[in-house]
């Protein structure tokens, strides 16, 4: 059993220390550009396009990755698609601005009925909803409360997981990338890498959201302890009014004999505490609300490789709420 390990967060800067972050990339174009991936040179593959170390589709960015060839920035683009319907209800309810709007959320649709699609409009900062099932929203004038129901278009847990990895190993510093060569060639589909743990933290804050997204990656100072052993890589994105965190896949320099019989020890980054120390974050994010910070802690199994659907209910406040009937 892996354990959740919650307490007060402060243990996870005991054992992990930041090793990397999008905020202060040092990426330069000058360099002969070799793909940190496939591993391949201009002269084998092109560099086109603007690869993202952090997806746009998270929030509008300048974090640019020099060493991502077009190929492989096709194939994460393909995971990245993934990760936009896992967190879209966010980005689309936050309002958080992409590449070049706010995105909508378009909800799956019923029996391949297009009627029965709902559509929510960010429209001059005001949200307007298209209902294709009607208990998509269930509004109660008296507390002025809302709850919706967010029927998520299908899509894959795995990509979502993997979409995340990538950052991780985009802002990798170059020193490790051999390190965990098989885990990118995981990514790349060459390999299989069975030491993986696709689970993820997610910390929802209310009332509030990063003016700028942001990823730390975090590295252990001690793998083994005791009672189990902490994955080497955990990775932190910031977004919208959300902290997500993963651990990367092992290393092929994990000690795997030490960690016979141990546990992960899946050490929580301290989410809620940053917010309500108002520390580094402070930065990022809008100091607003910092006396009484509402935030909401979950965690997902994101180990699917096949297709699934899911409904994420969001419950929110309102302060005016206009309803016009077709
Ligand atoms: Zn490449």
């Amino acid at each position: 059993m892996d354990k959740l390990n919650k307490g007060n967060g402060l243990h996870f800067w005991k054992v992990y220390n930041l090793i990397a972050s999008t905020i202060n990339l040092s990426n330069s174009s000058d360099i002969i550009r070799r793909c940190r991936f496939c591993r391949k040179c201009e002269s084998d593959v092109s560099f086109k396009m603007k690869a993202h170390a952090f997806p746009e589709l998270l929030g509008a960015n300048d974090c640019i990755s020099y060493d991502e060839c077009d190929k492989c920035n096709l194939l994460f683009s393909s995971y990245e698609s993934h990760l936009s319907k896992y967190f879209l209800p966010y980005l689309s309810m936050v309002q958080v601005k992409g590449k070049k709007k706010i995105p909508a959320f378009t909800s799956r649709t019923e029996n391949n009925e297009e009627k029965t699609r709902t559509v929510i409009k960010s429209i001059d900062g005001k949200l307007k909803f298209e209902l294709g099932n009607r208990d998509d929203l269930v509004y109660d004038h008296e507390n002025k409360k809302l709850s919706i129901r967010f029927r998520l278009p299908p899509f894959k847990p795995l990509h979502v997981y993997k979409a995340l990895v990538k950052i991780g190993l985009s802002i990798l510093p170059t020193d490790r990338l051999e390190k965990y060569r098989a885990v990118i060639d995981w990514m790349l589909g060459e390999a299989s890498v069975s030491d993986y743990i696709p689970i993820v933290y997610i910390t929802k804050v209310v009332n509030r959201k990063f003016a700028e997204p942001f990823a730390e990656l975090y590295e252990a100072n001690s793998i083994f302890e005791k009672e189990g052993f902490y994955p080497e890589l955990t990775l932190v994105v910031n977004f919208a009014n959300i902290v997500t965190q993963i651990f990367l896949p092992l290393s092929a320099h994990f000690d795997y004999l030490r960690s016979n019989q141990k546990s992960p020890l899946l050490e929580m980054y301290p989410a809620s505490a940053i917010y309500n120390q108002n520390k580094e974050v402070s930065k990022y994010a809008k100091p607003n609300d910092l006396v009484k910070i509402d935030y909401r802690f979950e965690y997902a199994d994101l180990s699917s490789a096949k297709t699934v659907i899911r409904d994420e209910l969001i419950y929110l406040s309102y302060e005016s709420f206009e309803r016009s009937i077709k």
